[in-house]
């Protein structure tokens, strides 16, 4: 990229271990569920991903379905990434997903083999890779034996279309459950991508301490909730809101004046800590060092400039904690 400094992109990140395994994260991690499909602005799309480099933000989360139209975001990041990033593609880690429904049939959804390793040999030709550097599984899928969903992950690392696997969305027993196969396939979980954030905690029941018995990183989506945990919809609904231009995965009816009340609260907490709310969220999850990473979107290259400062300070004492508990329990 001609108008993108990388020269410092190492400089001020952090790099966290993922579980027991060799490979590092950084600290924050850029999703791109939202803002990259063919609806988007391609040129936006690209300064995402510059910013996102340019500061020391390795790892890009794809899956098979993000868009829309589904694909097309994995279309997008292949087009930026071989214009413009092609000879920093062993600096990056690129990781994709199936699980949820892609194409017509029986064959499109859920988990078994079938699916599992054609949708990652389209995911390849979408982004022109030749491997993914993490394959999740998207969701448990109630009906596929969860061996024949784990062999698919531990054959497409065999066959080198990625160089590790992870599970999204799975409960701390199906988790244990998975991680015990993989490992008896000579594939070890890397990693696990559960939803977690101030507003939704249930891994801290379990899960957590599942991932550190066995050795697996945790890479929390929605670190924000998709924008709420912020001081933007204190004062209404900004027109270029998630709120206001998406409306499928988040809408007016998430802003209940009790949520909003929660968001003021916590917006004060984080003003006393000299952070801005969107920052404490993401600190607040780097607090605990079983989490590997943040992965968070953005809409504009300036959220991700403005998430990183997240990571000047991660620490909270007690009292800061407890207010933020009985804020959330209130
Ligand atoms: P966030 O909770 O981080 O929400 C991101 C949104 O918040 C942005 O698009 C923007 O929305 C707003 N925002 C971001 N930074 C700031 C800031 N500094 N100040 C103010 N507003 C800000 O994460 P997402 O919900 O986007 O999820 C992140 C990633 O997680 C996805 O891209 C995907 O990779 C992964 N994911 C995985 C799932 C799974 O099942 N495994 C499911 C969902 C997500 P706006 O400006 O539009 O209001």
């Amino acid at each position: 990229m001609s108008n993108i400094d990388l020269t410092n992109r190492y400089k001020s990140m952090n790099y966290r271990r993922c579980g027991k395994s060799g490979l590092k994260l950084p600290e924050l991690s850029l999703g791109l569920w939202h803002n990259f499909g063919h609806v988007n602005v391609h040129e936006n799309s690209k300064s995402l991903i510059a910013t996102a480099f340019s500061k020391g933000i390795t790892h890009f989360d794809l899956a098979n379905n993000y868009g829309p139209p589904p694909g097309s975001a994995e279309e997008t990041f292949g087009k930026i990434l071989n214009e413009n990033f092609k000879s920093y593609r062993d600096e990056m880690i690129i990781s994709s997903k199936a699980g949820y429904t892609m194409w017509d049939g029986p064959y499109g959804d859920w988990g078994s083999k079938k699916y599992l390793v054609s949708s990652l040999d389209q995911s390849l030709k979408r982004m022109k890779l030749d491997y993914v550097d993490i394959f999740y599984h998207h969701r448990p899928d109630p009906e596929t034996p969860l061996e024949e969903t784990m062999a698919a992950l531990s054959l497409i690392v065999q066959q080198g279309k990625a160089l590790y696997v992870g599970i999204s969305n799975y409960q701390a027993d199906e988790a244990t459950k998975a991680f015990k196969l993989l490992k008896e396939m000579g594939t070890p979980c890397l990693i696990h991508q559960p939803k977690y954030s101030m507003f939704e905690r249930w891994v801290e029941d379990g899960l957590l301490d599942v991932l550190q018995e066995n050795g697996v990183g945790c890479i929390p989506f929605s670190p924000l909730a998709q924008g709420l945990l912020t001081d933007k919809y204190l004062h209404g609904i900004p027109a270029d809101s998630r709120v206001a231009t998406s409306g499928v995965f988040l809408n007016e009816s998430n802003l209940t004046s009790e949520k909003l009340s929660k968001i003021a609260k916590l917006n004060e907490v984080a003003n006393t800590r000299n952070q801005k709310l969107a920052h404490m969220a993401i600190a607040w999850l780097l607090k605990d060092e079983r989490v590997t990473s943040v992965l968070i979107g953005a809409s504009k290259p300036e959220q991700i400039t403005d998430s990183i400062k997240a990571l000047d300070n991660t620490r909270f004492d007690k009292e800061e904690l407890d207010k933020i508990d009985n804020i959330l329990a209130g």
